[in-house]
């Protein structure tokens, strides 16, 4: 955090730099989804050297999750071709008003502009033979989507799953949940509500992601149980 003196933005862990929550999902063809576009985009393609991205998808518009997307505009040159994005109606038009510019066919091109082709998803889709499933969520009284991938679940920004998502969440080996901090929150799950949404959903592997500063990595993960880690930048996860 901006200006702040505490332990976990003053630690020399690494794992307690955290830059805007953001995965990248790989495929064993090489096929890439990007779930969201954070403000950090850039340094973070930069970081782990992302040069290839098929689609984006998105869980919702708030701007930790979308403000990067002029730097599509890379990855438009890289690929030769337009980005297909998808997300719920309400997050394609908080994209949309957010990057008017984009959108607006009278911009002078100049520098170049991010070229997105926006899909507003209702359901599962295809995408390069893989099936990629939203999972309707709630972020407050905002509902959101989270992603399914095969055996892998992404749940960031959330504090409720709605009794109809819970069967998309059968038989995953790894999840992410989201888990802001221990202290209620109207719009995340806390890490205690993380792990109980963690035990429902029985997945071998469990991870948190979102949190803020008010849990230091470290000391964090050495609460949690077995099968129950704390997320970080950089990570890799692999799974079926
Ligand atoms: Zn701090
Ligand atoms: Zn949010
Ligand atoms: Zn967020």
């Amino acid at each position: 955090m901006i200006g702040c003196d505490c332990g976990t933005c003053q630690s020399t862990d690494p794992r307690d730099r955290r830059r805007r929550p953001s995965i990248l999902i790989r495929y064993d063809d090489g096929m890439a989804v990007l779930v969201d576009a954070g403000p950090d985009l850039r340094e973070q393609a930069l970081e782990h050297r992302i040069r290839r991205v098929d689609a984006i998808v998105f869980t919702h518009g708030h701007a930790d999750h979308i403000l990067g997307m002029d730097d599509v505009r890379r990855f438009n040159v890289l690929q030769k071709r337009p980005m297909p994005c998808y997300g719920d109606a309400l997050t394609m038009a908080d994209i949309r008003q957010t990057f008017a510019y984009a959108f607006n066919p009278s911009t002078q091109k100049g520098g170049g502009l991010p070229q997105i082709v926006p899909f507003v998803v209702q359901g599962p889709f295809c995408l390069g033979g893989k099936e990629l499933q939203p999972v309707p969520l709630f972020h407050g009284r905002r509902p959101i989507l989270g992603w399914r991938f095969g055996a892998f679940a992404y749940l960031t920004d959330c504090n409720r799953i709605p009794d109809e998502s819970w069967p998309l969440l059968d038989g995953l080996e790894v999840v992410v949940v989201d888990a802001l901090r221990d202290r209620p929150h109207p719009t995340h799950f806390t890490l205690d509500e993380a792990m109980a949404v963690g035990r429902r959903i029985g997945a071998p592997r469990t991870y948190f992601t979102h949190m803020c500063h008010e849990l230091p990595h470290a000391p964090t993960a050495a609460r949690l149980p077995a099968g129950m880690e704390l997320a970080y930048d950089g990570l890799v996860v692999e799974c079926s």
